[in-house]
């Protein structure tokens, strides 16, 4: 039985087509992933079919950014209904906003002399994809301006750069309220890892209030430090914990199972769920599923 409950496809910054992702999950030996791609559920149907396909159990599942102040905070949310409509406009609304972040952050790269067009950009894209600076990464990586993404990353597309531009995003609140009110249940995603401003204890405890079920504490971008912490909070507000692999294909080295989650605590997600179903379970799964 092993899970990985975060994983991104081209309906978003990740290199896999979501049928490809779920085939190299069955390949590695997994028996769960969830597909979380940003903002969108785009890859849901694609991701459905390929795992009754392959026999692996997929949980459908979104990875919603979220910002407070300088903060910006990634919310998983596992099984969510998408027909609730204040959740789709919501995501909608995101997708939109990065749209134009994305106009924005080339103009400003172009008219610093960095070669790059929108158009260019857009041939990175998947149909209907969710938009993000991987787009970017990859459109200077075609053309030989730099190596790698995290080239990119590192000299041109991080959250201090000139060229940064920041899209519309929910408050955090805002969006554990919209993912409880889809049925679906939300998990904050790698909550330590460096992305503005720190996380706080005291954020932690009124996410939790506000219905957060669970913290990724197991994650490529946590130090042992950060690991220990999020396990720590997680003790004392009876947080569910997860481990994920975070995986992009090959736009990252992240490896498909590189961290997992353990089955009791990923029956704790199901028992909280009242949105879509977890579709190709085998009997492992139902067993853990009780
Ligand atoms: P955005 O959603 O457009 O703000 O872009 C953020 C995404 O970029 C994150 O989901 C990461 O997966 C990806 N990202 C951040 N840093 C790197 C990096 N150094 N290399 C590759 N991808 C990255
Ligand atoms: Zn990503
Ligand atoms: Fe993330
Ligand atoms: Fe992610």
């Amino acid at each position: 039985m092993t899970i990985d409950l975060h994983t991104h496809s081209s309906a978003s910054d990740g290199t896999q087509a979501p049928a490809e992702l779920v085939a190299e999950a069955a390949a590695a030996g997994l028996s769960m992933i969830a597909l979380t791609d940003h903002d969108t559920t785009a890859g849901w149907e694609e991701a459905g079919e390929a795992a009754v396909r392959e026999g692996v159990a997929l949980v459908r599942g979104i990875e919603i950014s979220t910002s407070r102040g300088h903060r910006s905070l990634h919310l998983l949310g596992y099984l969510p209904n998408t027909d609730d409509p204040r959740l789709a406009i919501e995501l909608a609304r995101a997708r939109d906003s990065r749209v134009t972040r994305m106009d924005r952050m080339v103009g400003r790269m172009a008219a610093d002399g960095i070669p790059v067009t929108i158009e260019e950009v857009r041939a990175q894209v998947a149909p209907g994809a969710t938009l993000g600076r991987p787009h970017i990464a990859d459109a200077l990586v075609a053309k030989g301006v730099v190596g790698t993404r995290d080239e990119a990353f590192a000299t041109m597309l991080h959250d201090g750069s000139p060229y940064y531009v920041g899209h519309y995003a929910p408050d955090p609140v805002a969006a554990i309220t919209l993912v409880r009110g889809a049925g679906g249940v939300p998990v904050l995603a790698h909550p330590f890892a460096v992305r503005g401003a720190e996380v706080t204890d005291e954020l932690v405890a009124e996410l939790a209030a506000a219905g957060l079920a669970g913290l990724e504490a197991r994650h490529r971008d946590h130090s042992l430090e950060d690991t220990e912490r999020a396990l720590r909070l997680a003790g004392r507000h009876g947080l569910i914990v997860t481990g994920s692999s975070d995986y992009h294909g090959t736009g990252k080295l992240n490896r498909l199972g590189e961290h997992t989650t353990e089955p009791r605590e990923w029956s704790r997600i199901v028992e909280q769920s009242h949105g879509v179903k977890v579709i190709g379970e085998g009997g492992s799964v139902r067993k853990v599923r009780r």
